[in-house]
Formats: structure tokens, sequence, C-alpha cells
């Protein structure tokens, strides 16, 4: 039936569809009743599109029923990130400054999808235009984990990453700046990739720091997340940064060891601000890659700690630039000011009602570090130190590393309100920290990814945490070989929350 394929991943759904085993209509109707089960409580979704998934899923069956050749993904219920453009549904970035806005068009990687014949069938809460780490900062409200509803999901793709995890979707697409495919992933047990700067098309993904941004997905194995990077990467017209690469072979590389693999682990993945069990997940992945013969070496990434600073500054001087477009009359929420209002406070209350706090601060931030006088002193700075930390990788990659493995964040899933609790809960620097082994991949373009690596024991809960791989830039077969390798020998991925 539908909820058993479901459980069986994006690969063993289409499998099924396309041999007839099973219909579209039912795998379509089995996730749309485990959105109804649990979403209630989870709170993934932001939109579900019931009526368009069920006709998108009769027509599959009518093409399989007239023996016609469907795509790789034909009747894969996937949902996307709601900081993605659809042409049907609202696109909302989680900000009353977007909440009724209508896309005239669909993202690239939305085309993608739609021509290898996935079923979108939601849109996914994130913080609010993809700033943050725990999916709080939404004008929806907060996602929950599905593991412990207590606790956030990550962020700010914390709703695809909930929504995977809680068997909802087999599939869903994410997009990660400093973490945000990555981080959640981890906290929430599943599969997430971030390819390589400019392997995926960002047309259509609503900008937060062009130069960091990367669209990604999420999944419950790494051959499925292979499956749909294949399908959404590769060159595009509409985004000048999409790289012209060979590409679209990752799934059916991903069983293939890597030969004579080298991993480097960088000394500061042993940070004493790791909780034990991330830690101790480390250990174990490195364990069995010893153990399958993999030379494990020790590499030195000196400028880690600068990340977080360096990040801050980049990605904030972007997003200044980038929600600029945002005043109410080119795009988004304009504030009511009567007869008797100016211009200025046109602007400025639509910008103050629209945006949350989160995206005001950074928006502040931005527009500090970029204004003259502090021009060179931060926003110059830190690009040269992006550049030290891509020069880190470099070196590290010279010794012949064919990935990097650490964790994805020094901790389990935190408490909801715990350190976005509002008012003196708020903490954004403990919020900025959980960053610190994601930010400097984006800094220096690389391609990464989390799989599940262990649980931690926490108060007698059981919390997913995850291990995080880095690749060499457009090597992502490597990475995703090496996670595979990691996978075959471990059981982690295969437990599900019981949300
Ligand atoms: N947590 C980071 C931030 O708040 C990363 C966000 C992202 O990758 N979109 O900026």
């Amino acid at each position: 039936m539908g909820l058993d394929e479901l459980n069986s991943g994006v690969v063993g759904v289409r499998d099924a569809v396309a041999s007839r085993r099973v219909s579209a209509l039912e795998v379509v109707k089995g996730s749309l009743a485990r959105i109804a089960a649990a979403d209630p409580r989870v709170r993934a979704f932001v939109q579900v599109f019931e009526e368009q998934a069920i006709l998108r899923a009769r027509a599959t069956d009518e093409r399989l029923a007239r023996g016609e050749v469907v795509g790789a993904l034909a009747g894969v219920p996937v949902a996307l990130k709601d900081n993605m453009c659809l042409s049907w549904g609202r696109t909302t970035c989680a900000s009353r400054m977007l909440e009724n806005y209508e896309s005239p068009f669909d993202a690239m990687v939305v085309q993608k999808l739609m021509n290898a014949g996935a079923v979108i069938i939601g849109k996914t809460n994130l913080d609010e235009f993809a700033m943050g780490s725990s999916t709080e900062h939404s004008c929806f409200g907060a996602t929950r984990n599905p593991w412990d509803l207590s606790r956030v999901p990550g962020g700010s793709s914390g709703g695809s990453a909930a929504a995977v995890a809680a068997r909802m979707v087999p599939a869903a697409l994410g997009s990660d700046t400093g973490g945000s495919i990555r981080q959640p992933a981890g906290l929430c047990g599943v599969v997430g990739v971030k390819p390589t700067y400019g392997r995926v098309s960002r047309y259509g993904l609503v900008a937060f720091a062009s130069s960091l941004d990367q669209i990604g997905p999420f999944a419950t194995s790494v051959a499925d997340a292979a499956l749909v990077l294949d399908v959404i990467c590769g060159v595009d017209a509409h985004d000048s940064t999409s790289a012209d690469r060979p590409s679209g072979r990752f799934f059916g590389e991903v069983e293939v060891p890597v030969e004579d693999a080298t991993v480097g682990v960088p000394k500061q993945a042993f940070s004493d601000a790791n909780h034990p069990a991330v830690t101790a997940a480390l250990r174990g992945a490195i364990d069995v890659y010893k153990r399958l013969g993999v030379r494990i070496i020790e590499i030195d990434l000196p400028h880690t700690d600068y990340g977080i600073a360096a990040y801050y500054i980049v990605a904030t001087a972007e997003a200044a630039s980038n929600l600029a477009r945002f005043d109410g009359v080119r795009y988004g929420h304009r504030a009511d000011i009567g007869t008797s209002g100016t211009l200025e406070e046109m602007y400025s209350r639509s910008r103050s009602e629209g945006f949350g706090p989160e995206v005001q601060r950074r928006i502040m931030l931005g527009t500090h570090v970029l204004s003259s006088g502090y021009f060179d002193a931060y926003y110059v700075k830190a690009l040269k130190v992006r550049r030290k930390i891509k020069s880190d990788y470099d070196a590290a990659f010279q010794l012949g590393c064919h990935a990097v493995l650490m964790p994805s964040s020094p901790g389990p899933a935190f408490k909801t309100g715990e350190k976005a609790g509002g008012g003196a809960a708020t903490d954004p620097m403990a919020m900025y920290l959980e960053d610190v082994y994601t930010v400097g991949v984006n800094l220096a373009g690389l391609p990464a990814m989390t799989m599940p690596g262990g649980f931690a024991d926490v108060a007698g809960v059981s919390l997913p945490v995850g291990v995080q791989l880095v690749g060499q830039p457009f090597e992502e077969s490597w990475m995703l070989r090496l996670a595979r390798m990691l996978e075959r020998e471990t059981e982690f991925g295969r437990q599900a929350p019981s949300v």
C-alpha cells in the first residue's frame, strides 16, 4: 500500500510506481494521510497542495497505463522549502513581507523535479528568509523535531528535514547558505546534501546571500539523495553562477566504493564544546572507515573559529543588499499609512511590519559592515578570512583527501525557546555558534553532506546526531560514495521517529 511504499524512500517509491506494483495515486494519498496524521504536531508544512498532487498522480498513472516512458522521479512526493518559487500556491519565505506573494514562475529546481515526474506535495516551514538554525523565526510559528516535539528540528530548512524524518515525504529540497541543509539533517537524523556552489541553479530561490546560497536534497538514504541531486543539478542560462559540469551520474555511481580512499579529519573537529555524543559519532565513523581500509589522516583547518565571524559579515552584507527590494513598492507588504504619511514613513513602516526581528537584525548588521568607514574593517577583512578558509581546505585536499570528515553541529537538537525564546531568552550568539562546522564550507564553495552518525541520550530521550563529509569542488560523487560506504556499515539511518 501507499504508506509502506513511502517508507521505502525515493528509489523504492519510484521503482514500485514505475513497475506498477503501486499506483502514484496510492503513494500520494499515503503521503497526504501521513501529513494529516503527524503534521498537526510537527508543523513541518506551511501549505499542502492536495488537489494538485492528486491530479498529478492520476496523470502519472494514466501515462504508465498507456505504456509511456516516465521520469526518474515519477510519482515521488517531494516537499519544497518555502523560499523556492512555485507558480501555484504562495511563496512566503515564512515572512509577513511575502505572506501573499504568488510567484509567476517556477524555480529551475521545480521545473527539473516536474520534468522528472515528481509530485510537489507542499511547501515547508523555514526560518524567515532562511536566517536561523532552528525554524523558530517563522511567521507561521516553530516547527518541531519529530524525535522530540519539545525540541527544534534545526534550521533554516527545518520543515523539510522534519517532513522527511517523519516519513511524510521520501524527499524534500532545502537551501544551505551557512548550514541550513546539513544542520537540520543532523538534528532530524536524515541525509542532507549541500552541493558545490554552482552545481544547482539558484534561479527562483529567493536570495539570502547570493555568493553562498545553494539548493540541495533531504532524503532518508544516500542513494535517494544522490538520485534527487542528479535530477536538480546542471547549468542554467538563468543563473550565471551555475556551472557547466558533467552531472547526472551520482546515483549510478553511489554503490561503487572509493578505491584507496583518504579521509581527512580536522583536529578542530574534537572541540571541547561538542556534546559527547557528537564526538562519539565522529570516532565511530572513523573506526568504520579504518575497518574498511580507508586511510584516515589528521588535517588542520586553523581558521575554523574565524568562520562564524566572517560568515556573519559576508552573509548579512549580501542579505542587506538582497532584501532591499522588499520595500512595499517593488515587492512585499505595504503598510497602510493613510493619506497623511510620507514616502519615508511608508518604506520604514512597511519594512518594520514585514520583517521579523532576526531579519531586521541581519539587515542592520549588513548595512553597518558595508557602510563607509566600516567597509574595510569588517567586510574586506571578512573576505580575506574567507580566502584563508578556502586555502585551508585546498591544503587538506593537496594531502590527497577525497573528503573531510567532521561533525555537522556541536550538539543534538536543543529545546524550542532555548536560544530564541523572545526577549531576554533570545541569544543570537548562541544560535550562531550552531554553525561552527558548517559555514566554512559555504565560504569555500565546497560540497558537503550530513548523514546519520549515531544517537545521543538526552534525559532518557534518544536524539539523532549527524556526521558531515566535505568534498572537493564538483567531486560530489566521491563524497556520496564515501557516505554510502559508511551507511552500509551502520543502522542509524534506518530508524525513524515514532511521531
Ligand atoms: N544558520 C545560518 C544562518 O542563520 C545558516 C542559514 C542558512 O544556511 N540558510 O545564517
